[in-house]
């Protein structure tokens, strides 16, 4: 190895021994990789057909969608790395079969891309027919044709890894030479022979591509992936607004010109992983002023304390600075899953232990709450406040089983097993611990073998304790990471602050005797001759902590946010007895005011709650009370109700006022409806999932074939979302078969645009929601629809939010 390169111990080499996570990766291979399997089979059933067709069957074909594929790729390599840790001969058989169906839907040339193949459009499309491109690499900003090969690359390296089987290699390797030919030297078959020469819109090829470069060796992926990223925002730029704009995508300027975050969040968080580990494979220094500005910018300016990252809806991206709303906030766990990543590979750029910091807290907060406890119930969307029952997790007020845009759960699938690669990284002489968790390894250290236990309740308790014996006696040096939290601030960058500080200071002991090592990088560094039996002892100081956020966060002023540890918390009313947002903080006048509680049994056995000091203000009054928090990654696991992450200081709170948030109920006055003259209609807004058999608010009158209706809107706020609940007895009204909306800002009747991972949905008892493109103001919303031939078609609740 070469001087200098940290690298991870890969996670198939570390034992998981501890009782955070291996349970965890227990219901990873138990629940939910089989229950993904089974909700990407329409992905399978896609590529089989896609095959019979290129073998001249085409009784049926496969419906369009431009990355369906891709999840099932996300599934497939979350099941390798399962594969890695344990034999699974069932999974095994599985992922062969559908290897072979994957290979039989590549065309002879190595293009592998279901819709273009077999000439099928876009039923969801948003932009009329273009959002897959007329023919193959003729839309390259939004068909996720590379966003698709980028996974299948990653799992195919995940495959062969854990099986030796090259087949899933073959097919990825020849797509590549592929997109290598028809990209940058020209195709006959493509673009009229011109090179492509055009960056996607979705960034993952890149990573992708690296994966294929570390695997084989071969410099053409790594410098496909370095071309990728540097005709990015140069070769071409979309000149469009919302998801057409440059910023979206991050084709604004070329990508080390870029100096703030931009666009959509889980592109740029690809984007920017790709930059950081082009520029470690490859020593360069060109990403170095890019890659430090942004992430420079995220911490002071755009990340939620939960690691969560692009607050804001519509582009399902970057705000402007400090805008980070708490209900309101997107931070899809996509996003917080790149975000990891990002800083993963910062770390391993620039060996600097702040990056694992963001890392850890972007994981065991964000992306952890993107799955329950039980493996099959997801967020993709993670506010950090919920009034119990707006649908925030598109068209749910609660976690989802499952989206038609399920990159959120797939990302789980594959993220959760890799975990515990980083644990452990190390370079020439020295060995660093990275995230904390019971574990057992074995480091090649200048010429030693070190096998290291670690022993630790990570994160619920700060002791971690390693048990290390090279194999013969060998000088290197053991970095520790001490974590931003367990000093004056929970995460880098200037947005969150302790109120009250850590008192227990950081401790390590070396056999037995209290040391105090030099610190650099973040890490405390014990440099000596290691010998079989030393053990180092390292207790963090886990304890409930205060934070504030900075003043220019408007939405947190006068609240303080609670955390402990690595973990940030919030209050739940199941634990409260009442809606949280009728309980103000008080000061910790003294911590044996602040409890812990373990619990014992139930959807969160073994999760550490804490109880700090309260005021309870219910209808009347006010009392002394106290508060229950729980890890915020636990959060809706056991029924639905209010939450809050910010909770306001008693200090602030004018008793007069009420504390709880507008929920946003109450009615929409004046709806017209098509058939019905100059009557109008009064519609409830609620967001409660309406009882089972309760009478519609509206049905389409059974001659009309187009039915519509006209909702007034107050134009004086943005439009967030629109959920419609369809009414469907099951027999004479059903949803109806499609739906659209248009918008009126002045006189005319103007198309509704919805955003990219949007589609006018007809699910049964669910919120379907759609959101705007572009921020969209109007004094009216047209709901147009086509009931199901010869049935009516219903509503049943219906609401509009907006950007508070
Ligand atoms: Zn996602």
């Amino acid at each position: 190895m070469e001087n200098g390169f940290i690298q991870p111990v890969p996670f198939q080499q570390v034992k998981l021994e501890d009782e955070f996570w291996y349970p965890r990766l227990k219901t990873q291979s138990e629940v939910l990789v089989p229950y993904a399997f089974e909700k990407t089979a329409n992905a399978v059933e896609n590529l089989l057909r896609t095959g019979s067709f290129l073998k001249g069957i085409a009784d049926e074909l496969p419906f369009a969608h431009r990355y369906l594929s891709s999840d099932l790729y996300k599934v497939m390599e979350g099941a390798a790395y399962i594969l890695m840790l344990e034999q699974n001969k069932r999974i095994e058989a599985k992922m062969d079969s559908i290897i072979q169906i994957i290979g039989d839907a590549q065309k002879e040339d190595g293009y592998l891309y279901v819709a273009h193949t077999v000439g099928v459009k876009d039923r969801y499309d948003p932009w009329g027919g273009a959002g897959m491109g007329d023919k193959p690499y003729s839309f390259v900003l939004h068909s996720h044709e590379l966003y698709n090969m980028g996974h299948m690359y990653e799992a195919a390296v995940a495959y062969y890894q854990a099986t030796g089987k090259r087949e899933w290699m073959d097919i990825a390797e020849k797509n590549a030479r592929h997109v290598n030919k028809v990209f940058f030297e020209g195709d006959k078959n493509y673009n009229d022979g011109k090179p492509v020469n055009q960056a996607p819109g979705h960034e993952e090829i890149e990573l992708g591509l690296i994966k294929l470069f570390r695997v084989t060796g071969d410099s053409l992926y790594l410098n496909m992936a370095k071309k990728f990223l540097d005709i990015r925002g140069v070769t071409y730029k979309p000149e469009g607004k919302g998801v057409m704009s440059a910023t979206y995508s991050q084709q604004h300027l070329p990508v080390a010109q870029q100096r703030e975050p931009v666009g959509h969040a889980v592109r740029a968080a690809y984007l920017y992983s790709a930059m950081a580990e082009v520029q470690s494979l490859l020593k360069t220094d060109e990403y170095t002023e890019a890659l430090n500005s942004i992430w420079q910018n995220i911490m002071d300016t755009r990340m939620h304390i939960t690691g969560g990252l692009g607050a804001v809806h519509g582009i399902e991206g970057f705000g402007a600075e400090y805008e980070l709303p708490n209900a309101g906030a997107y931070n899809e766990t996509c996003a917080s899953v790149g975000n990891v990543f990002f800083n993963f590979r910062m770390f391993l750029l620039t060996g600097d232990a702040r990056y694992l910091d963001v890392a850890e807290v972007a994981l065991y907060n964000n992306s952890l709450a993107g799955v329950s406890m039980s493996g099959n119930n997801f967020h993709y969307v993670n506010p950090l406040e919920f009034d119990g029952e707006k649908p925030y997790n598109f068209g749910n007020p609660g976690r989802s089983p499952w989206f038609s845009t399920a990159c959120c759960p797939t990302n789980i699938a594959r993220l959760i097993p890799q975990v515990s690669g980083m644990a452990y990284t190390y370079d020439a002489n020295n060995i660093y611990t990275g995230l904390y968790m019971g574990s057992a390894t074995s480091i090649p250290v200048m010429g030693s073998n070190v096998n290291i236990r670690q022993i630790t309740k990570y994160p619920f308790e700060g002791k971690v304790r390693f048990e290390i014996s090279p194999d013969k006696p060998e000088k290197f040096t053991l970095n520790l990471r001490i974590p931003t939290w367990a000093g004056k601030q929970f995460v880098p960058g200037e947005l969150y602050n302790y109120i009250n500080e850590n008192e227990a200071p950081v401790k390590i002991k070396l056999n037995g005797k209290a040391v105090n090592p030099e610190m650099k990088n973040g890490f405390a560094l014990i440099n000596r001759k290691w010998k079989n039996g030393d053990v180092v002892e390292l207790t963090l100081p886990v304890s409930v902590k205060y934070n504030t956020s900075i003043d220019l966060v408007e939405e947190n002023r006068n609240r303080v946010a609670i955390t402990r540890g690595p973990l940030v918390y919030c209050a739940e009313e199941i634990d409260n007895g009442d809606a949280v947002f009728n309980f103000a903080v008080a000061e910790p006048s003294s911590a044996t005011e602040i409890k812990e509680n373990i619990f014992s049994e139930g959807e969160l056995a073994n999760i550490v709650q804490v109880s700090v000091p309260a005021i309870h203000y219910p209808s009347e009054g006010k009392t002394k009370s106290s508060l229950k928090l729980v890890p915020y990654f636990t959060w809706n696991n056991r029924g639905q109700g209010s939450m809050a992450v910010w909770i306001p200081q008693s200090s602030s709170v004018n008793d007069e006022t009420h504390l709880a948030p507008d929920n946003d109920k109450g009615t929409l006055h004046q709806v017209q409806v098509s058939r019905s003259g100059q009557n109008t209609l009064e519609i409830e807004i609620s967001s409660k999932i309406p009882q089972e058999n309760t009478d519609p608010q509206w049905v389409s009158c059974p001659t009309d074939e187009n039915p519509w209706m006209e909702i007034p809107c107050d134009q004086g706020k943005e439009v967030q979302s629109i959920s419609v609940y369809w009414h469907d007895n099951g027999t004479d009204c059903l949803v109806p078969e499609e739906w659209e909306l248009e918008f009126r800002s002045c006189t005319t009747w103007q198309p509704f645009q919805i955003y990219a991972t949007d589609h006018y949905s007809t699910f049964r008892k669910q919120f379907n929601m759609v959101h705007p493109a572009a921020p969209l103001k109007c004094n009216a919303l047209k709901l147009k629809l086509k009931p199901n031939p010869g049935k009516l078609a219903g509503i049943q609740s219906i609401r509009i939010d907006y950007t508070r």
